[in-house]
């Protein structure tokens, strides 16, 4: 049987991810991901309606139609986790492979989400959710395993492909985070062992490849976080707190140091109630009883009128808009548009890090001036990463000793660079280290 890996999308940017690994036949997708600022571009794009190969020509789904070279038929759609750069091109493409879509519990509830927004094309594909240590029979030759990780977002797993040849590991996201806020630490035990049992090839993420040492744990940020809303000497104002929606470790803590300050945590914006409630609701996380969250856009108004009215100094917002996107509950009220007044002395927290894209920086520039202009003292950076370091890299690559590595997530600015580093480690390019292009592909045996 051989056994080919097929970089359809993800490996010309940060986003759109999509790999496909042929085994003889028998196909598996992994991720179909959208690319979120190709599509912010385009002032008037609604997703929802749009056709895949309008989205494909915008470069903000992978290009799948390159598929129909690949001779064998799809058995598996696998995604590792929530995010949309993972999961966003389901409802565009999915349809096209008579497959079903297998993810964890949260993922598939999100997966089920996007695909009922779905306005084009009906997905029909069988979602089946699999836990973290569980496996699942593809077929007679391929099982496929997931394995527990942390990452930014709650219940992301490192996919694990067993085929006749040794594992097909695609790791996309992860950090090796030893003392996470939700759920546990890695299973660092059984990636060892399927070390040991013989790793084909390694597709891993090279977001962070950058960054030297370990990634800082969310502990890390729920110090910082803590450090900077429960100590002050002046208790008045409002505290606005902003990070990313589908950042539920993040929200717990927030919504605690709240608490423990005697205000009451409002989540507010429509993805803030999006994954909060879903997570809720699936028993994943449990916040504080005082919390309450608010989605569309006429309730959050109303909401706001109220701490208005009663008092900020009671409440702790939790609002969507830390990357200062056009729309979202921070955006509106530092342009005045909703019945919160910025007051003097008001302390915005962002607890997230701008995405390095020109437009990002634009829109979070716009957002701070007119929030510092209405007398809001601003403070950043309350975040840590969710993707691996070098280091953790130097780790898990020893964990697994894969005999091909296939760096993924990121322009060849990325990819390049984990090339010198796992170079380092005595691989060769063209040898059994492989740098993909978008639309590239590899034999390996
Ligand atoms: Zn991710």
């Amino acid at each position: 049987m051989d056994i080919e890996v097929i970089g359809v999308g993800g490996y010309d940017e940060v986003g759109r991810n999509m790999t496909a690994v042929r085994c003889g036949k028998e196909i598996v997708v992994f991720d179909m991901g959208l690319r979120l600022d190709q599509v912010m571009i385009h002032e008037d794009a609604e997703i929802e309606n749009m056709h895949s190969l309008d989205l494909i020509q915008m470069k903000a789904i992978p290009d799948d139609t390159m598929m129909n070279t690949v001779e064998g038929s799809v058995k598996a759609i696998v995604c590792t986790h929530g995010h949309l750069d993972h999961i966003g091109a389901i409802p565009k493409l999915a349809h096209r492979y008579n497959a079903p879509i297998i993810s964890t519990p949260y993922t598939t509830e999100l997966i089920r989400q996007q695909i009922a927004g779905e306005q084009k094309f009906g997905v029909n594909n069988k979602l089946f959710a699999l836990k973290a240590g569980q496996k699942y029979t593809i077929s007679q030759h391929l099982t496929l395993e997931f394995v527990r990780t942390q990452h930014s977002i709650i219940d992301t797993v490192t996919a694990v492909l067993h085929t006749p040849h040794g594992a097909v590991v695609y790791a996309c996201d992860f950090k090796l985070d030893r003392t996470p806020v939700i759920g546990e630490p890695p299973d660092f035990a059984r990636l060892r062992q399927i070390g040991k049992e013989g790793v084909l090839a390694l597709i891993v993420e090279a977001v962070n490849i950058h960054s030297k040492g370990r990634c800082p744990s969310e502990r890390i940020a729920r110090d910082l976080v803590r450090d900077t809303l429960t100590s002050y000497e002046d208790d008045k104002g409002a505290i606005i707190v902003s990070t990313f929606s589908s950042h539920i470790s993040r929200i717990k803590t927030i919504t605690e140091c709240a608490h423990e300050i005697g205000r009451k945590p409002v989540l507010l914006g429509r993805s803030m109630e999006k994954y909060s409630s879903a997570a809720e609701q699936m028993k994943l996380v449990s916040f504080p009883q005082t919390t309450s969250m608010f989605g569309n856009r006429r309730t959050v108004d109303r909401t706001l009128r109220r701490v208005m009215k009663s008092g900020p100094e009671n409440f702790v917002l939790v609002v969507t808009g830390a990357q200062g996107e056009p729309g979202a509950t921070l955006s509106r009220i530092g342009a005045g548009e909703t019945p919160y007044k910025i007051q003097k002395g008001d302390k915005i927290l962002f607890s997230a890090k701008v995405i390095p894209n020109p437009l990002n920086y634009g829109q979070r520039y716009l957002l701070e001036t007119r929030l510092k202009m209405a007398g809001a003292r601003i403070h950043d950076e309350l975040h840590v990463s969710g993707h691996a370091y070098l280091e953790d890299h130097y780790e898990f690559v020893n964990l697994l000793n894969p005999q091909h590595v296939i760096p993924a997530h990121g322009g060849l600015g990325m990819t390049g660079a984990y090339a010198d580093f796992v170079g380092g480690l005595g691989y060769t390019l063209q040898n059994d280290l492989h740098l993909f292009k978008n639309g590239q592909r590899v034999k390996l045996n």
